[in-house]
């Protein structure tokens, strides 16, 4: 038994009148929206004073991706008193307080701790919080969608951004670019020097990946000793440069260690989808896992591309059908 734990759940005897009088809230509260169900529960969606809008549409406050929901699908407007009003915009699917189907175009007032259900599975709270809640939520959603030992995205975060990310870009002309890079012979680098060191290792490569990549790209821990990117990026030219760039930016920064280095090197496979092409991303992360695994067959610390089919930029990925390797310089 632990006593210290005993200790620290035991309950004392205490009454209100031990504490001292809590000040009187100074600051404003915030309203917002919190996910709890679909996309990434958690997610904060702070309301703005006037009116914010709810919908599958990019320009939306609260861009919800679910298929069910519509592009522009509800309203929440908060008055000079601070009461929130939710009005349905006509959606297909309704929207839905409590259970309850707003009828559209009519204004409902919304409660604190109110369920709002957009789509068939989207389910999200309606809060208002001081700043010292909406830290403690914030700190909540980063744990949901952080890797705890190198700080960067896990992968359920990247899987859930990924989409939206090539959606935002495609209006600009720009494709996108999935890199996945796995560590070579990390096994051994464990083996031969230690988990700690294999940490360090992973830490490290994290940093450089991220130093590596522009505000708008995506970067995550996809597993293991595995990481992986979105680019947006106008072509596969470039994508397989930056690529080539950032494996050798990792082969040129061995892992110091008392009395001596310990050398590492990353394989990469990337595949890119030009704005536009009918590509499913689940089919482009798979034809860049496949680039990988060549990657690794032909000798590793080196990158290799998927190859599209030139003469059918909308094909399905599944027209992959041999690969670039650029060998390491
Ligand atoms: P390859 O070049 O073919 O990728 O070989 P590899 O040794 O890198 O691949 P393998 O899949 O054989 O080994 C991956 C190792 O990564 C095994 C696992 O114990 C280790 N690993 C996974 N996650 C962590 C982690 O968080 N920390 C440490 N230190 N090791 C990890
Ligand atoms: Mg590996
Ligand atoms: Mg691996």
């Amino acid at each position: 038994m632990d006593l210290r734990g005993q200790t620290q759940i035991g309950i004392a005897p205490v009454t209100c009148d031990d504490f001292p009088a809590m000040p009187a809230a100074a600051e404003p509260l915030m309203q917002y929206l919190i996910v709890v169900r679909g996309g990434i529960p958690g997610t904060m969606y702070r309301l703005a004073k006037g009116c914010s809008t709810l919908g599958r549409a990019l320009e939306n406050t609260c861009q919800l991706s679910e298929g069910t929901i519509s592009r522009r699908h509800a309203s929440i407007a908060i008055d000079g008193q601070g009461a929130a009003w939710i009005t349905d915009l006509g959606s297909s699917n309704g929207t839905f307080v409590e259970g309850r189907r707003l009828t559209p175009h009519a204004p409902l007032r919304v409660r604190d701790g109110n369920r709002i259900q957009v789509g068939s599975t989207t389910l999200l709270k309606f809060v208002t919080l001081d700043s010292c809640e909406e830290g403690f939520q914030r700190e909540m959603y980063e744990r949901a969608v952080r890797d705890q030992l190198t700080g960067l995205y896990n992968r359920g975060y990247f899987l859930n951004q990924v989409g939206a990310l090539a959606d935002r870009n495609a209006p600009s002309g720009l494709g996108l670019a999935v890199l996945l890079a796995d560590i070579d012979r990390f096994k051994l680098i464990n083996d031969t020097h230690g988990h700690d060191a294999g940490d360090r290792v992973l830490r490290k490569v994290a940093a450089i990946l991220r130093d590596s990549t522009r505000s708008e790209d995506l970067v995550a821990r996809y597993g293991g000793e595995e990481f992986v990117l979105a680019l947006p990026i106008g072509s596969a030219a470039h994508a397989l440069e930056r690529a080539e760039r950032i494996r050798a930016s990792l082969a040129a920064s061995p892992l110091a260690i008392d009395g001596g280095a310990i050398p590492v090197t990353v394989s990469l496979g990337l595949a890119f989808r030009p704005a536009g092409a009918v590509v499913e991303l689940v089919e482009l992360i798979k034809a860049a896992d496949r680039a990988l695994y060549e990657a690794k067959r032909t000798g590793r610390n080196r990158v290799v591309c998927a190859k599209a089919s030139p003469s059918r930029p909308a094909a399905k990925t599944e027209s992959v059908d041999g690969f670039f390797p650029v060998l390491a310089g």
